[in-house]
């Protein structure tokens, strides 16, 4: 709760009509705060006489005990996920940065194989379980083996992919362990002053970048999509440690896996080189069929924008942006996509965009290289002609 200096406040009121909670109430010529207050902090902005003031938090337990930064690696049928690799290029970077050592954790039945791998991409320790009868992807297992591992070793800061199962896990252990969790971050940096993660991410459904710091708890967590970061470069010659961890304490699991399905393949937009994306511009579903056309005279692959997907002209495997894919190709031939804040954080690492749209205003003119003010029914059908005729 608020709180509130009686000797300061006057009565004025001011922070009563502030409250969107309706937690403050005048009494007396006096403010008074309820338990419905958030601590939201806009009445102490409000208060001419700095009357009220927010409690001061401090953090329950000494957190300078901890120390380095871990990434909980993932792997699929024996091979390491990409976004495993990018997260350690990251978080070598902040690892260095902190002069903290960088540890990967990998629970799988060939983990001493994967280990150099994890090594060669930036890991100083890995961290291990192997064991023949392990799952690909034992949620439980990774749970308790990860918060007793926490809890015993004490990591300053914990990273997971952003994949099912890391936004499965994550969540869990940020609830067990007491601590922060941001989801989905699209930047990760290391505040100068205070050494703190700075989590950064879309928030206000896109409309505005948050980055969110975790001063008073530990492990600092984050989860990262696939190709947000890009996969550092192998270096066979680094050296790290392989540590063994005892498999965790047996206790009745709180969630038993019933069946696995397979997905239907994932989308390899993410390493296309080529893509050409197409936004409601385009105007009918059949005119998807131009789009794949010239896609498949340039040798490009096909992606598009959330109304498509939303108008069942596409599927969400194909969805660029803030909640569909993140891309990095080469050339990027936009059609008709009006460049909406959420698509451009899937699109920021095109290194070419030619956008082609009737109207100079739109905001996909602001980030494209190429911009092209026609219709992009009328562009697509002349570039398959030309195409077409030097076959
Ligand atoms: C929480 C949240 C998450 C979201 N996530 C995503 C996401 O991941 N990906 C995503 O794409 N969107 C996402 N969106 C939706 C996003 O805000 C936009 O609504 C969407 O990107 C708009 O798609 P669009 O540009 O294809 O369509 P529109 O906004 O309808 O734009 C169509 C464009 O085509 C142009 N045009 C029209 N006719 C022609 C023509 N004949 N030739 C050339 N140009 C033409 C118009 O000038 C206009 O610029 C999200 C929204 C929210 C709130």
């Amino acid at each position: 709760m608020i709180s509130i200096d009686s000797a300061l406040c006057r009565g004025c009121g001011l922070c009563v009509k502030t409250c969107a909670q309706q937690a403050l109430f005048l009494e007396n010529k006096k403010a008074f705060c309820k338990d419905s207050c958030t601590l939201c902090g806009i009445c102490v902005d409000a208060c001419p006489f700095h009357a009220l003031s927010l409690p001061q938090k401090t953090a329950k337990e000494d957190l300078s005990a901890y120390c380095g930064i871990w990434v909980v690696a993932q792997c699929d049928q024996g091979r390491l996920l990409p976004v495993t690799l990018e997260l350690l290029g990251k978080a070598r970077q902040l690892a260095d940065q902190k002069q903290v050592p960088l540890s990967a954790v990998l629970l799988s039945n060939q983990a001493e194989t994967l280990a150099r791998e994890l090594i060669f991409s930036g890991a100083d320790q890995v961290l291990l379980l192997s064991h023949s009868s392990l799952a690909a992807e034992d949620e439980e297992l990774t749970f308790r083996l990860l918060a007793e591992e926490i809890e015993r070793r004490k990591p300053e800061i914990v990273l997971f992919g952003a994949t099912a199962f890391g936004r499965s896990v994550a969540p869990r252990l940020a609830a067990r362990l007491r601590t922060g969790l941001t989801a989905d971050c699209t930047q990760l940096e290391i505040d100068k002053e205070q050494g703190l993660l700075l989590q950064t991410r879309p928030a206000f459904g896109g409309n505005l970048m948050a980055t969110i710091a975790t001063p008073y708890a530990r492990p600092q967590m984050a989860t990262v999509r696939a190709g947000i970061f890009p996969t550092p470069k192998r270096d066979t010659s680094r050296t790290g440690t392989q540590v063994l961890l005892p498999f965790p304490t047996k206790k009745k699991p709180g969630l038993h896996v019933l069946e696995t399905q397979i997905q239907a393949e994932n989308s390899s937009l993410p390493s296309a080189q080529l893509l050409v994306v197409a936004g409601k511009g385009i105007g009918t579903k059949k005119n998807m069929k131009l789009v794949h056309r010239f896609a498949q005279l340039v040798g490009a692959q096909v992606g598009v924008s959330r109304p498509l997907v939303e108008a069942g002209w596409s599927d969400y495997r194909y969805q660029i942006g803030q909640t569909g894919v993140t891309v990095h190709p080469k050339i990027l031939l936009s059609l008709g996509v009006s460049g909406a804040i959420q698509h451009l954080a899937g699109i920021s690492g095109a290194e070419t965009i030619i956008a082609v749209n009737t109207d100079p205003h739109a905001p996909i003119f602001q980030v494209a290289d190429y911009k092209v003010q026609a219709d992009c029914i009328a562009t697509l059908e002349s570039l398959i002609q030309r195409y077409e005729s030097q076959k």
